[in-house]
């Protein structure tokens, strides 16, 4: 028995150093990467991204002892706690590598650019603070100190103001025309590479948090008790289950990673979904050189609209961000003046399309709790895309239907309509059934998402049904709330 448990204590041994290398790691590349970004050394950004073959290195060594841990050592539940929690935090740092490395290939397409004091100060700044928060994970998990740990979280929060400053500067120097756009794009990137860096330390902090704080077996037996009527996972294994415990482990963290893999697509798309109109800006910026008055001012005129089209694009993108994050305050909301004000929202983009947008079944009186912000927002993109799939001249109606304990609110248009196997896919952010349509009229593909995002946040759920060359009702459907609605006048 004791020489299993040396065999196991060893084991745990060589993962804690493996990861407190790996950790130290990030933060000397860090270091690294700053120094090639500022002086915009290729040469150096290339030999960072071939170094980093040394993460995958350490990382595998560590998947493969955790692995062989979990399975072979029957470790007790304490010890299965900090091997799980070590192979989140190997994923924590391998991805902070991949960040440093997309860092040192964003040199290259960096070079030629201008990185003014202002920006260089902050990207300075911004990096430094990134390699404290790994050190500190470093420092609090060879001393398994959960007070250290906590700081992280603190100091994680000055990068992201620091973060948010950045961008700001980026934006106004995009707007001023001081930089072009693909590198502002570029410098905007770098900076959520390095935000994201910090993200990943928090999560180091957390998982060390996990533990330090985490259950004795002995303590454990009473919460176990609470918490087994509504999860069963969380049992206590018997010495027999531990295998299967821990393969299941190894099942959930592989879930972890295919969710990660969704957010790799997503952020794929993005690059190439911003690609053409950043191609286009800068194709008509470079004809705009040797055009003549008349030309230049028909270039203008599509350079607005490509700008209107990234800045559509970048304004949803952060919608949904924004949603993801936070879920709705709850407040009483009227339902009547919600529609009415999305209906006034929505209205220049139908009248110029020539739609005419009509409310039914006011005054419903009907309240829910949540955000009206987000309501509204829901809703001017059902009205939107209503009127975008319509021919001109048509009608769009939006119906406000009180039911017992949820408010159905729909948005019906005499359209194009869908067809059923495209029905499950048009929630998806990106997914579009005709591209040159949604484009031609300014759609991001991004609306439906929002809109579902909100019916989630909001509890309640959205739905259609469509008829190719028929037309489509959406139903946004919100769990009503008790609180009776103030009156119209009051809330105008
Ligand atoms: P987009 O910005 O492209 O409109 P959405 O996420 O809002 O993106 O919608 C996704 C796709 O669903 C659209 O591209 C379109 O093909 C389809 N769609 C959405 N609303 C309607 C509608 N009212 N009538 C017909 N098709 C629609």
């Amino acid at each position: 028995m004791n020489e299993i448990r040396t065999e196991l204590n060893e084991r745990l041994g060589t993962i804690r150093e493996l990861l407190l290398e790996s950790m130290n790691l990030v933060a000397q590349r860090v270091d690294e990467v700053t120094e090639v970004l500022l002086s915009r050394d290729v040469a150096g950004a290339d030999r960072i991204i071939s170094l980093d073959d040394e993460f995958d290195l350490i990382a595998q060594q560590i998947e493969d002892q955790s692995i062989e841990t979990l399975i072979r050592e029957q470790p007790v539940a304490s010890d299965l706690r900090t091997i799980v929690a070590a192979m989140h935090m190997n994923s924590d740092i391998e991805r902070s590598g991949d960040l440093c490395a997309n860092i040192a290939k964003a040199v290259g397409r960096l070079q030629g650019t201008q990185i003014d004091d202002k920006t260089r100060d902050l990207i300075v700044r911004m990096a430094h603070q990134a390699k404290l928060l790994f050190e500190r994970s470093a420092e609090a998990y060879s001393r398994l100190d959960a007070e250290l740990a906590r700081s992280i979280d603190e100091l994680d929060d000055v990068l992201d103001d620091l973060h948010r400053e950045y961008i700001q500067l980026v934006i106004k120097e995009a707007k001023h025309g001081d930089m072009v756009p693909q590198q502002s794009l570029q410098l905007a990137l770098i900076g959520r590479f390095y935000e994201r860096i910090g993200d990943h330390a928090e999560n180091l902090g957390e998982r060390i948090r996990y533990i330090v704080d985490g259950w004795t077996p002995e303590r454990e037996g009473a919460e176990r008790a609470r918490a087994k009527a509504s999860n069963a996972e969380v049992e206590q294994p018997e010495d027999g289950e531990i295998r299967s415990r821990g393969l299941a482990m190894i099942d959930s963290i592989s879930e972890e990673r295919r969710i990660d893999a969704t957010r790799r697509d997503f952020v794929a798309n993005v690059s190439h979904e911003l690609k053409t109109p950043v191609g286009a800006v800068v194709l008509l910026a470079e004809t705009m050189v040797d055009a003549n008055d008349e030309e230049r001012s028909r270039l203008i005129e599509h350079l607005n609209q490509e700008a209107a089209r990234m800045e559509s694009i970048i304004d949803d993108l952060l919608e949904l961000t924004r949603l993801e994050e936070f879920d709705a305050a709850s407040e009483p909301v009227g339902i009547d003046d919600t529609v009415m004000m999305a209906v006034d929202l929505a209205s220049g983009f139908a009248d110029a399309r020539n739609i005419q947008v009509a409310v039914v079944g006011l005054p419903s009186d009907t309240t829910v709790d949540g955000e009206q912000r987000q309501i509204v927002r829901a809703l001017v993109n059902l009205i939107d895309n209503a009127a975008r799939y319509s021919e001109p001249g048509t009608q769009v109606s939006v119906t406000i239907d009180p039911l017992v304990d949820t408010v159905d609110i729909s948005v019906t248009d005499t359209g194009v309509g869908i067809a059923r196997p495209e029905l499950e896919r048009i929630f998806e952010r990106f997914y579009r059934v005709d591209r040159a349509r949604s484009r031609e009229t300014g759609g991001t593909g991004l609306g439906l998402s929002i809109v579902r995002h909100v019916a989630d946040n909001h509890g309640g759920r959205v739905f259609v049904d469509s008829k190719p060359g028929e037309g489509s009702t959406f139903t946004l459907q919100l769990p009503k709330s008790a609180t009776p609605a103030a009156s119209g006048a009051d809330q105008a």
